[in-house]
């Protein structure tokens, strides 16, 4: 990973310093998310995800790109058809003319409309917050597509010819942003954080939202942030700064 948050780096040092001290030969990944590899995500954890906007630039679509290379959405579908996880959303304030430009993706809601309507429980909330779909009992019904107020979810409706390790799809499901699942079960950030770092901008923030220490629940203590249609009350895990 080129770009470290200290979110990660602080979560690693923890982790190294309790490894030394507890028990020799336990991975990072075992301490910092305190489970073991291949044992189901707890409650412990929230993970969640802070958009700044002051920092997001319109006409960069780093997040964008590297959601669709690490999952492999950008295969020869033509683009009409092509399942999106994150879109950048231009916003203007009337009144001031104030601009700002923000990626939108699953929302990750802790009461998750998504999974209300399901018929079949493909759609499900892990523990540790991450809102996901499971293809195989997927029947591609899309009520959850109506059901989501964020126009999170994308229909496949062409075969899957670049399956990528770790992110099961297939055509006639419903998808959506998976937080980067895989990534993060690997003690990584999704791509997306990753790649804005990269770019220079920064504007995206991970973290675990119930560790009161950690680098997202502090900045969401000091300073304003909203979440994308509050009125619905679903709790989202995804929270926006300057807008
Ligand atoms: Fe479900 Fe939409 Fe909320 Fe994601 S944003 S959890 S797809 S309702
Ligand atoms: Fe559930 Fe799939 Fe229907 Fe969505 S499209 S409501 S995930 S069965």
């Amino acid at each position: 990973m080129s770009a470290t948050s200290p979110e990660i780096s602080r979560r690693a040092l923890l982790g190294a310093a309790a490894a030394l001290a507890l028990a020799p030969g336990l991975r990072l990944i075992e301490l910092a998310q305190g489970r073991a590899p291949g044992e189901p995500a707890t409650g412990r954890v929230r993970w969640g995800l802070l958009v700044d906007a002051n920092r997001c630039t319109s006409g960069c679509t780093a997040c964008v790109d590297a959601c669709s290379r690490e999952n492999g959405l950008d295969s020869a579908i033509e683009l009409r058809q092509r399942p999106q996880w994150i879109r950048k959303v231009e916003l203007k304030e009337v009144r001031t003319g104030r601009e700002a430009s923000l990626p939108v993706m699953c929302q990750h809601c802790a009461d998750p409309p998504c999974v209300d309507v399901c018929p079949t429980g493909a759609s499900f909330k892990r523990a540790d917050g991450i809102v996901l779909v499971d293809r195989h009992a997927c029947i591609g019904c899309r009520y959850c597509m109506m059901a989501c107020p964020y126009k999170a979810r994308s229909f496949v409706h062409a075969p899957v010819t670049d399956q990528r390790q770790g992110v099961p799809r297939g055509k006639g499901c419903v998808e959506s942003c998976t937080l980067c699942v895989h990534r993060i079960d690997r003690d990584q950030e999704p791509a997306c954080v990753q790649a804005c770092a990269d770019s220079g901008h920064g504007a995206l923030l991970f973290g675990d939202l119930n560790d009161p220490h950690s680098a997202i629940a502090r900045r969401l203590r000091e300073v304003e942030t909203h979440a994308l249609r509050a009125d619905l009350a679903l709790d989202p895990g995804v929270r926006y700064q300057g807008i």
